[in-house]
């Protein structure tokens, strides 16, 4: 049987970092959910869809072909066979997958692609619903948070490592902003698990959280 982890927390957790940190450890392979609500939330954009069209984003996200690929170890998102890795990461996209995400369609499309994945492998997935709603019989299961002005900065370093200027008082309105749509959409909302261990990374190295997740594997 495969072993499936499942992290979930709200943006700038560091629950990216952390997961890749376990499977390298581990040598499982890391799922990056939201990577394929971004890469549909890309499509959506270049069709032109407003987040407020949420009957057009219905019938639209079925023509969207989202697929996963590992390149030495990366997890590589395409869409329509193409690779979208660089083009996902701003905040409009996040945003627009925010928005988008809700919507009953996109949900059952990118949940059975993620359940298949974790079927016959091990993997380390992340994102808002790995615990409750994909992966609810995952043998660890974990909601990792931090202070949000803590994962404001986070996100403010890794948008200047990149080159692109940022303000922390509007990334960190934003960040808690899409988590309370996150938090209190009708379908899947972003909740701890109730055998989910909270772990709170807000003064935890990358390090420290990766092993205490781990841990919990091994008890
Ligand atoms: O984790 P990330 O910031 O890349 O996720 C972008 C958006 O995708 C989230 O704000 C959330 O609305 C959505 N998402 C989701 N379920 C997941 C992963 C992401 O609804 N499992």
């Amino acid at each position: 049987m495969s072993v499936n982890i499942a992290i979930d927390g709200p943006a700038g957790a560091g629950k990216s970092t952390i997961a890749k940190k376990i499977a390298g450890k581990l040598g499982y392979i890391y799922v990056d959910t939201g990577a394929m609500y971004r890469a549909m939330a890309l499509f959506l954009l270049r069709e032109k869809i407003m987040p407020s069209e949420t009957e057009k984003i219905n019938e639209k996200c079925l023509e969207a072909d989202i697929s996963i690929g590992y390149e030495n170890g990366e997890q590589i998102v395409y869409l329509n066979g193409e690779n979208v890795n660089g083009l996902i990461r701003t905040e409009e996209v996040g945003n627009m997958a925010s928005a988008s995400s809700p919507n009953p369609n996109v949900r059952k499309k990118l949940v059975e692609l993620q359940q298949k994945l974790a079927a016959d492998k091990d993997v380390v997935m992340d994102g808002r619903d790995i615990g409750t709603c994909v992966l609810p019989g995952a043998q660890v299961k974990v909601y990792l948070t931090a202070d949000s002005r803590v994962r404001a900065k986070r996100r403010c370093q890794e948008l200047e490592e990149r080159g692109v200027a940022c303000s922390l008082d509007e990334i960190e309105k934003d960040i808690i902003e899409r988590d309370h749509q996150d938090m209190t959409r009708e379908i899947s909302p972003l909740k701890q698990a109730e055998d989910a261990v909270l772990i709170d990374s807000s003064y935890m190295t990358i390090e420290e959280a990766a092993d205490a997740v781990i841990a919990l594997l091994n008890r």
